[in-house]
């Protein structure tokens, strides 16, 4: 197998051309120019099903903002961050998950198997998680 130096390096030029080539999808998809089934909308962030859900249950909550990662410069982006919560909370209840659970997910950068460099929550439920996760 490559060196993780390389792949990091593939992996991150990819992303790189095809965003720049495609444009942002979940950018897209806020400003209502790529297809989603939007849940919930407000001036701040979007909700909208994952196209690949990985549970009964599946949903991504992103803000407006494009912001990469939490790795991104996040200093006075706390009422956002706190906001997707919030919005992620309130939509998993209309889903009926709360009382059963849900999992909320940040996925960063590469090892952590980031696929889409737009920030977002994934909040999964409707069946029994694992842990620690894959
Ligand atoms: P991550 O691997 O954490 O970056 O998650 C990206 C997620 O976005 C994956 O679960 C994908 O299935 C989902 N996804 C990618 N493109 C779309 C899309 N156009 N609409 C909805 N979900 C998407
Ligand atoms: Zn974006």
């Amino acid at each position: 197998m490559l060196p993780f130096a390389v792949r990091k390096f593939l992996y991150y030029g990819y992303q790189r051309v095809r965003t720049r080539m495609l444009g942002c999808v979940f950018c897209r998809i806020a400003a209502r120019e790529a297809n989603a089934t939007i849940l919930y909308e407000d001036d701040q962030c979007v909700a909208f099903e994952d196209t690949h859900p990985q549970a009964p249950v599946h949903f991504l909550v992103i803000p407006r903002k494009h912001i990469i990662s939490l790795n991104a410069e996040l200093a006075g982006e706390e009422p956002l961050l706190g906001h997707l919560l919030q919005v992620a909370a309130r939509i998993a209840k209309e889903k009926g998950i709360d009382r059963t659970g849900f999992r909320a997910v940040i996925n960063t950068n590469a090892e952590a198997g980031q696929t889409v460099f737009h920030l977002h929550v994934h909040i999964l439920g409707g069946r029994i998680m694992r842990w620690p996760p894959g």
